[in-house]
Order: structure tokens, then C-alpha cells, then sequence
């Protein structure tokens, strides 16, 4: 498997221990309910090996963004009840316990028996000792368990006490499926791709981007620039973006980018024609034009009919392609047919697909195209990280085999 050299759980015997694992229950909510469960679910197989083999299993997670401390909307109650469902009839506790790991928590964990889960409460309630990985919380996590599994890869990305710091204190650690599922997939694209590989990046941000604009240029045949921040690329072409999104302290980087493509013989693609609106609205005023001819005042929010031409058919041959990001406000319909072409080109394609989280896993989705893809990767943030070429920290600090 690409690049992993990690113990996993099919290296570990959890009988009769108590095996703490770090899932990603982070499932989108509404007024308390559950609208997604696809993290649920991405996490079953692990949970499942574990409770066959008669390991008393302890989950925990984090949930949201909690400013305010514990608050009842961020609880992982709900998830819990939904584990409940998938797994029936293994028992499946919540303890709830503003403090993560408590007296009452400890006793639940010290009278499980083989085969049971107990879910604790959000990580996040415990604020900064969370996700400043502190030591303290760290110690309280590690004192549950024989054993750590680290199976969040949206989450890997970042060094908090239940992904990294917690490994400092547990002897045996391993990776758990959705774990290796992740970087196989996303390693294998990168690290071994079927050529012709294509990369597609889109969204607003090309600050959080340009990293992996850098390394995928070392290793794909073409990269696409949509959405957003195609914007800041123009400007460095000399075009007029009107009121298009532009990262101005970016340009001269994106300039970089483009002049290290063609030194590098990659086809680089960027828009050739845009839905420009004349704000930033649904039900904005629109029309399509060239990317040369933005007029003032007009705003680019998607791709245009040519461009979606053009990125499909360097979709068509392709051996591999990654996407990140959505190519244009593909939450509102009139400028979401470039997000929705893409799509449909790369369900289309032959080719190894990898969709990495966040808008574009999304848009995936909600076309129902999600079952024609190789992979949708459950972690943005993480899955950008990877194709950047980091070593993620959830990753780097569990045991070697
Ligand atoms: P990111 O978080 O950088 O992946 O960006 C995702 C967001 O980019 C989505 O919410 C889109 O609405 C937004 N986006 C995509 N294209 C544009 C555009 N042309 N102008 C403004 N926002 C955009």
C-alpha cells in the first residue's frame, strides 16, 4: 500500500481490551437531526472488526466547532443513537459527560463487556485542551484504553489530544480501515497514478491551494483551475476580472505556477469563458462571457459553456483524476452547470476517480453519481493536506509496523 508502513488493526489482538478510537462522527446536523451519515457509516467497518473480536470499543470524535464550551446542539447523542441503529444489536452506550472523560465515564468504561461500545461526548467540549493538543486531556483519553485506533482521516490533518497527543501515552496504536482505505486511494493517485493524470482544483481559496498546485504539478499531465480562484490567475495573465473574487498578494504566485507548468510541458487549463453575475446573488442578473472580456462591474461565479467542453474532454482519456473543489457558486443553480458538467465528465470517464471531500463530494452527491466514482474521500481539509505531499499529524505519530 502506498507510503504505509503503519500497524493496523488487522495487526493488533483487542480481545477482552479496551480499544479507544478516534472516528470522525463530524455528520452535518439540522435542528438535531442527522442530514448525512456517510461518516457513520465510513467508520463501520472498523468498529465492527473490533467488536467481532471481542474488544470493548470506546469512540470519541469531535463534532462541529463549539465556541461557547459544551452546548446540547454540538452533542454526539444523535450520532450516537444513529451508531445504535447501523449496529444493532451490539449495545451502544452514550455517556455524556461535559468533561469528555470523567468519574461516571471511567465506571461505564470499567463495567463494559466484550463486544460493547460506549461513545463519549464531543472532544471539542473540552475547548482548547482539544485542539491545542493538551497534555492534561491527552492523559485523561489515553487512561480509557490498552489500546488506540486511529480511524478520523478528516481530522488527520490536524494534531489535537484525540488524534495525536493521546499517542504519547497509549503503547499499542494502529490505523483503522477508512485510515487505510484514505491514503491508499489518495497515495496510490498521487504516488502512482494510471496516466494521463488529471488534477482539478476549484472553490474561492487559492491561499489554501497553492501548496497543492505546486506539488501536483510535479506529478500530473494536466491541471485544471476552476472556480474562485481561476480569478487570481487571470489578473496574472493581464485579463480584466471586473469584481471577480482575485487574491491579490497571490498573483505573482500564480504567475509562478503557470510559468512552472509550461517549463514543465503540463497542460495547464484555466477557464476560457464565464457565467459573470452582476452581484453576488442567486438570482443574480447573468451572462456568459469570454475570459478576456469581463466587463466592469460583473463578477465571474461559474465556468462557461466552453470551458466545461474543454475540461470534459481532457476528463474523457484520463487514467486518474483527483478534484477539489467546485467550479464555480454551485449551491446556486444558475452557477452550478460547471460544478455539474465536471461531475458528469468524470462519472463518465474510465478513469480512476478520486473526489477529495468538501463542495465537490457534495455535488457528487446530490447527482447521484457518488457509486461511479473509484473513491470520495471523507476529509477535505485532510485530503488536501495529502495531495499537498504533507505528512499528516494523525498519521505520523502512530506506531510503525
Ligand atoms: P473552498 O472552501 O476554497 O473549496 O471554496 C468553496 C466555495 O467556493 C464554495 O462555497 C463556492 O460557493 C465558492 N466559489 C466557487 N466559485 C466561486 C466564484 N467564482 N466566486 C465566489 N465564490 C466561489
Amino acid at each position: 500500500m502506498a507510503g504505509l508502513n503503519k500497524v493496523t488493526v488487522d495487526d493488533i489482538d483487542v480481545k477482552g481490551k479496551k480499544v479507544l478510537v478516534r472516528v470522525d462522527f463530524n455528520v452535518p446536523m439540522k435542528d438535531g437531526v442527522i442530514t448525512n451519515d456517510n461518516r457513520i457509516q465510513a467508520a463501520l467497518p472498523t468498529i465492527k472488526k473490533l467488536v467481532s473480536e471481542g474488544g470493548k470499543v470506546i469512540l470519541c470524535s469531535h463534532l462541529g466547532k463549539p465556541k461557547n464550551g459544551p452546548e446540547a446542539k454540538f452533542s454526539l447523542k444523535a450520532a450516537a443513537e444513529r451508531l445504535a441503529e447501523l449496529v444493532a444489536p451490539t449495545k451502544v452506550t452514550f455517556v455524556p459527560s461535559d468533561k469528555v472523560v470523567d468519574d461516571s465515564v471511567k465506571a461505564a468504561v470499567d463495567a463494559m463487556q466484550d463486544g460493547e461500545i460506549i461513545v463519549l461526548e464531543n472532544t471539542r467540549f473540552r475547548g482548547a485542551e482539544e485542539t491545542k493538543n493538551g497534555e492534561e486531556f491527552s492523559k485523561e483519553l489515553a487512561s480509557l484504553a490498552d489500546v488506540f485506533v486511529m480511524d478520523a482521516f478528516g481530522s488527520a490533518h490536524r494534531a489535537h489530544a484525540s488524534t495525536a497527543g493521546v499517542t504519547k501515552f497509549v503503547k499499542t496504536t494502529a490505523v483503522g480501515y477508512l485510515m487505510q482505505k484514505e491514503i491508499q486511494f489518495l497515495g496510490n493517485a498521487v504516488e502512482d497514478p494510471v496516466r494521463p493524470f488529471v488534477a482539478i482544483l476549484g472553490g474561492a481559496k487559492v491561499a489554501d491551494k497553492l501548496n497543492v498546485i505546486s506539488n501536483l504539478l510535479e506529478k500530473c499531465d494536466t491541471l485544471i483551475i476552476g472556480g474562485g480562484m481561476a480569478y487570481t490567475f487571470f489578473k496574472a495573465l493581464g485579463h480584466e476580472i471586473g469584481t471577480s473574487i482575485c487574491e491579490d498578494d497571490k498573483v505573482e504566485l500564480a504567475k509562478e505556477m503557470m510559468d512552472k507548468a509550461k517549463a514543465k510541458g503540463i497542460n495547464f487549463l484555466i477557464p476560457v469563458d464565464n457565467v459573470v453575475a452582476t452581484e453576488y446573488s442567486a438570482d443574480s442578473e447573468w451572462k456568459i462571457v469570454d475570459s478576456d472580456d469581463i466587463p466592469e462591474g460583473w463578477m465571474g461565479l461559474d465556468i462557461g459553456p466552453k470551458s466545461r467542453e474543454l475540461f470534459a474532454n481532457a476528463v474523457k482519456n484520463a487514467g486518474t483524476v483527483v478534484w477539489n473543489g467546485p467550479m464555480g457558486v454551485s449551491e446556486w443553480e444558475n452557477f452550478a452547470n460547471g460544478t455539474i458538467a465536471v461531475a458528469k465528465a468524470v462519472a463518465d470517464s474510465n478513469a480512476i476517480s478520486i473526489i477529495g471531500g468538501g463542495d465537490s463530494a457534495a455535488a457528487v452527491e446530490k447527482l447521484g453519481f457518488a457509486d461511479k466514482m473509484t473513491h470520495i474521500s471523507t476529509g477535505g481539509g485532510a485530503s488536501l493536506e495529502f495531495l499537498e505531499g504533507l505528512e499528516l499529524p494523525g498519521i505520523a505519530c502512530l506506531n510503525e509496523k
